[in-house]
């Protein structure tokens, strides 16, 4: 990806530009924020990120993306999730640019995705399936089992296996006998939010297990994914890690998004 953006300036007289904007001080946004600024850094995208205090009223915000959305300087814009109470994020979401939306959550984005039209694909499902691929795992004709139905990972990814030809089920809280249904997978993507959640006993012999969740371990307070890494590592054929396997993927997608945007604006 360095290597296409320094090709750029001559093409196109710019690099692209990817505006992050924080509101407030969670410092797990905080280090989100960091670690997508260094990505750039690395690729060569011009980041600028806009910090606003959690006091911002939703009006203000909303205008500060109107103004981002009107710069033809910025490609990309995203705002870190979640957002105080008082401020809707699905009012923030919508009123972002649908070709500045480098975090494919849009609705426009969301409804192309399933009409199988062009359109920028949300970030961690785009990740899995990259990661997958690059495992040399076959998705056609498997059986995958997503276990979370949110609209920014499980639904995507499972929309994004189903375009794969994999043979999809969608869990969540109110799935009878998990366990069961876990063990019939070939591929078991889990994004629930739950640290260690997935146990040996939930995992068939050889599976590709992708684990999406970002958790602090009560104990250690280190950060640990929804799947009990050390107890199902050596049942699994492929398994991702947690910290190391499905974040850097997203954010290698989320630079991929931005040049695609640069692109789309300028070629
Ligand atoms: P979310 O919106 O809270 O959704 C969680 C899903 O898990 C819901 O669909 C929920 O079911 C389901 N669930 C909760 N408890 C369950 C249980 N006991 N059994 C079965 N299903 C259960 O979370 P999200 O935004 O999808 O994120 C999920 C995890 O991924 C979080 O840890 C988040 O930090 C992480 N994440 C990581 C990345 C990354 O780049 N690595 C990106 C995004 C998110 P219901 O629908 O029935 O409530």
């Amino acid at each position: 990806m360095a290597g296409q953006v320094a090709t750029f300036p001559e093409k196109y007289g710019r690099v692209p530009h990817l505006v992050v904007i924080l509101v407030g001080e969670d410092p797990a946004s905080q280090s989100y924020v960091k670690g997508k600024g260094k990505a750039c850094e690395v690729v060569g995208i011009k980041n600028t990120t806009i910090l606003r205090p959690a006091t911002i009223t939703e009006e203000e915000l909303l205008g500060l993306i109107a103004e981002l959305n009107a710069d033809d300087s910025v490609d990309g814009i995203l705002v870190q999730l979640p957002l105080p109470k008082h401020i809707s994020e699905d009012k923030v979401i919508a009123a972002i640019s649908k070709e500045k939306d480098v975090d494919g959550f849009h609705p426009l984005n969301v409804a192309a995705l399933w009409q199988k039209q062009p359109c920028t694909v949300a970030c961690t499902p785009k990740g899995i399936i990259k990661l997958l691929k690059e495992a040399g795992v076959e998705i056609s004709g498997k059986r995958a089992v997503v276990i979370g139905r949110s609209n920014i990972v499980g639904l995507p990814v499972a929309k994004l296996l189903l375009d794969e030809n994999a043979t999809v089920t969608i869990c969540h809280s109110r799935t009878k006998d998990l366990a069961a249904v876990c063990r019939e997978a070939e591929i078991l993507v889990v994004a629930i939010g739950r640290a260690k959640f997935v146990t040996e006993d939930m995992v068939a012999p050889g599976a590709v297990v992708i684990d999406v969740g970002v958790n602090r371990d009560a104990e250690t307070g280190k950060l640990v994914g929804d799947v009990d890494y050390a107890a199902v590592e050596p049942k699994a054929s492929v398994i991702t890690p947690v910290p190391g396997g499905v974040g850097p993927m997203t954010i290698c997608c989320l630079m991929e998004n931005t040049i695609e945007c640069f692109l789309k604006r300028n070629a």
